[in-house]
């Protein structure tokens, strides 16, 4: 299987070259040239199926003529060893709690199938690597506790210095080892600038950068799995068709569930739910794409990104094409969009409301990122009532505990710590403060990493 750039000016590559890679020659995001079908049998034999047979049955579709059977079995159950509760709220609406990782994000099941991928590869061509990563928040600490401890792999994660909780912080700066933590005076869309502009400086060809972002293959690929996993423990026939709500920053979640519907998994339609950064509903409603810049500042703070990479590959989905900075030279499929996508954008105050109503009538225990695809949920089906039967699934994509200022505040509550979040505070923190200036980052990695 071959995957292509987005912006069509670069060749294309096999899944490995894509993954070590991360980014396309052009600055383009790799995406499969065909996407694997399912057939009903095929389907059907995954119903009820525990997670880690289900993942491996989802990757060998793409992996299969370049990674071993039993390899990426060994591999898969290595990644997913955590379970993934479906919630059961009320009439036929669900939570999937994506929060049982070791860094209590649902950027857990990317990272740790990414890592294992390039642990693979690398450890066959006895190579070095050096990984650059932005992140708002979530992808940082998942990505540095899927690399950790690793022998050729280094890491660099940039993030905004304001603009990450401590917890967040702290689950990066306290690793140390392969681990390097930059807090960049600045934005999220300015850490990703950054990074991005690395990856095409010549002057850093010989370090071997690759991405670990959500713009890396390797990440996307596992992000179909769990969509997967929820229709087959939910749905009691292949009849059935589904409602996902998801919430989306960088629209890594959301490619993986279209991805895994155009795989042949019925889904009815997918509510592609934003904080206040707005874009995609606004393209949506309007059919014109503004960039959000600098990213509106909101409580679901690793949803502010005003210009989601991710959708240069919804926009490649559709048949379109969408350069890096936001610009459409081909408009994609949009009666398509339409029919599978629902988009709405929901402010920090119903953000907030949410969690208080979610917990007062239902018990349900919201952070403020699934706070805003329920939210979403709750009002596609009240513009919707003919939907109302469908089986609805709504993405928790991080633990409330993480958030503990904002529930408590709400809900008058500590939510329990899981495992993972304990003994943060007493451990040394490693951070090296830098301003948003290209030149620095460049001189610090050439200086570092040579
Ligand atoms: C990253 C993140 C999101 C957004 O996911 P994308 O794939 O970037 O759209 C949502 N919630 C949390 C907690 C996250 O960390």
């Amino acid at each position: 299987m071959k995957y292509y750039s987005t912006n069509l000016k670069a060749s294309e590559v096999s899944f490995r070259e894509a993954l070590i890679k991360g980014l396309a020659d052009d600055g383009g995001l790799f995406m499969p040239r065909e996407i694997p079908q399912l057939s009903h049998d095929e389907l059907s034999s995954l119903m009820g199926k525990p997670y880690s047979e289900i993942a491996y049955h989802i990757a060998a579709k793409f992996l299969h003529d370049e990674i071993p059977a039993q390899d990426l079995k060994a591999l898969i159950e290595d990644a997913y060893n955590y379970p993934v509760p479906l919630e059961h709220v009320y009439h036929r609406y669900h939570v999937m709690r994506l929060d049982q990782g070791p860094t209590a994000s649902f950027k857990d099941f990317a990272a740790r199938m990414m890592g294992r991928l390039m642990q693979y590869y690398l450890n066959l061509e006895k190579r070095q690597l050096l990984i650059l990563t932005a992140t708002s928040g979530d992808t940082g600490s998942a990505i540095a506790n899927a690399f950790y401890g690793l022998d050729n792999i280094k890491v660099v994660i940039l993030y905004p210095r304001l603009e990450v909780t401590e917890r967040q912080r702290k689950q990066m700066s306290t690793l140390g080892k392969n681990i390097e933590l930059i807090a960049i005076d600045g934005k999220f869309d300015d850490c990703q600038a950054l990074v991005k502009q690395a990856f095409n400086d010549p002057k850093m060809d010989h370090l071997k950068l690759s991405s670990a972002n959500s713009i890396n293959i390797g990440r996307l690929i596992p992000q179909t799995m769990y969509y997967f996993y929820a229709y087959s423990q939910l749905a009691s026939s292949l009849d059935e068709q589904v409602l996902f709500s998801v919430p989306s920053g960088n629209f890594g979640d959301l490619m993986g569930g279209l991805i895994a519907m155009k795989m042949g998994l019925p889904v009815h339609k997918f509510i592609v739910a934003t904080n206040a950064n707005d874009e995609f509903p606004t393209y949506y409603n309007s059919g014109s794409y503004q960039v959000i810049a600098p990213s509106r500042n909101c409580i679901s703070s690793a949803m502010n990104v005003g210009h989601p990479s991710n959708v240069a590959r919804l926009i490649a989905l559709y048949g379109g094409r969408m350069d890096e900075k936001g610009i459409i030279h081909k408009e994609p499929d949009q009666s398509q969009i339409h029919k599978d996508m629902y988009a709405v954008s929901i402010s920090d105050e119903q953000t907030k409301e949410t969690i208080v109503q979610a917990y007062r009538e239902h018990k349900l225990v919201l952070e403020p990122h699934g706070s805003v695809g329920w939210a979403a949920l709750m009002q596609y089906l009240s513009l919707h009532p003919e939907d109302k039967d469908r089986i609805c699934i709504s993405l928790e994509t991080a633990h409330p505990a993480k958030f503990p200022e904002q529930i408590n505040a709400l809900l008058g509550f500590d939510p329990e710590l899981p495992p993972s979040l304990m003994d943060l505070d007493h451990k040394t923190e490693y951070i090296l403060p830098m301003e948003n200036d290209y030149d620095a980052f460049s001189k610090h990695l050439l200086e570092v990493y040579q």
